[in-house]
């Protein structure tokens, strides 16, 4: 999630009175929406919307809390509320960036006074709070067509490197570029111990763009076949050097001792499985989701077949955790390494 959301979320659960009047939280789970000091309990992240304005919120089909009172005016303590907030405005309806400048005098004050207040009341600058606009449009064009190049064009990106350079970093895995069956590409790959008797041998591959492959198996032999029926075109070579790094934050993750596994993926995928492998990457550490939840939080609830297909198909597990993913009914589900190891993982996080 981008900056400019995460500042309002923190807003919100930090009842940030200074926040009121920047904008609204909408609760999907119950329809209503608040300013962000409302006392009431914290909703969960992924079913709140944010709105610019109370009308917005109205719009979007929430009614006003009976506790806060959002829709009523905020005594203008500050005087760069209001100014901020049509910033923001702003910011979410032009087409590009405007400059410091223009938008300063658009709105009166400096430039100076502009950005400073701007990163006090939001958290973040005009221009990554413009940033993390567009990104929002994107992802939410990609959730309703899976269109990679209409979801570009839509949010203003000129170009497709320009959407790549400045969007997909932020999305969270490098784009892929190679062709189907890694023709083209070099793979070195590394094989250890993962010190656990349930999970076997693991298997790291990496491109120099990052990590393509993590699989388990009970043996090196059946663990290098599998690379290379993935990757029938490419070069696949043993790698003592680079590879090691990773391997050594998947060992130290799986012995429980960093939670979070932060590697760069390079990974060939479909905006829907982008999608729900962005949502794995979100679930933390020693906590599961079931296949539908995933598919709702994706806005997608009635994928649920399909969220389970992409979990089917990670190329890379524990750095995409779709371990986590279990039915709804009960019992542990599929896993593309063998269920005794997804259930070997949960356990191993669960304590
Ligand atoms: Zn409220």
């Amino acid at each position: 999630m981008a900056a400019a959301f995460d500042a309002r979320w923190d807003a919100v659960l930090g009842h940030d009175r200074s926040a009121d009047g920047l904008f609204v939280y909408a609760v999907r789970s119950t329809g209503i929406y608040c300013r962000p000091s409302c006392p009431s309990r914290r909703p969960r992240r992924d079913r709140v919307t944010f709105f610019e304005t109370p009308a917005g919120a109205r719009e979007g089909g929430f009614r006003a809390c009976q506790r806060c009172h959002p829709d009523a005016t905020v005594t203008a303590a500050d005087p760069w509320i209001e100014k901020i907030r049509r910033a923001c405005v702003y910011l979410s309806n032009v087409e590009g960036h405007p400059a410091l400048a223009t938008l300063a005098a658009r709105l009166g004050g400096s430039p100076y006074h502009l950005q400073r207040n701007f990163k006090r009341l939001v958290g973040v600058s005009p221009r990554e709070y413009a940033d993390a606009v567009r990104l929002r449009k994107v992802k939410g064009t990609l959730r309703q067509t899976g269109d990679i190049t209409g979801a570009m064009l839509e949010a203003g990106y000129g170009s497709s490197s320009r959407f790549y350079e400045r969007a997909v970093p932020k999305l969270g895995m490098a784009p892929s570029v190679y062709r189907r069956g890694g023709a083209g590409m070099t793979i070195g790959y590394a094989i250890v111990d993962s010190s656990n008797a349930s999970l076997g041998r693991l298997l790291v591959a990496a491109t120099p763009r990052g990590v393509c492959a993590v699989s388990m198996g009970s043996s090196d032999g059946e663990l290098t076949r599998a690379l290379s029926r993935e990757f029938p075109a490419a070069t696949i070579t043993p790698d003592s050097g680079a590879i090691t790094r990773w391997t050594r934050a998947i060992l130290a993750h799986l012995a429980g001792r960093s939670p979070r596994l932060d590697l760069p993926l390079d990974v060939q995928a479909t905006a829907f499985q982008w999608q729900v492998w962005q949502a794995l990457a979100s679930i933390p550490y020693g906590e599961t989701r079931t296949y539908s939840e995933v598919a709702s939080s994706i806005g997608r609830p009635k994928a649920v077949r399909a969220v389970a297909r992409a979990c089917a198909t990670n190329p890379v597990a524990l750095a995409i955790p779709c371990h986590r993913v279990v039915p709804a009914a009960g019992g542990h589900g599929g896993y593309r390494w063998g269920v005794a190891r997804k259930k070997a993982l949960l356990n191993s996080e669960a304590t």
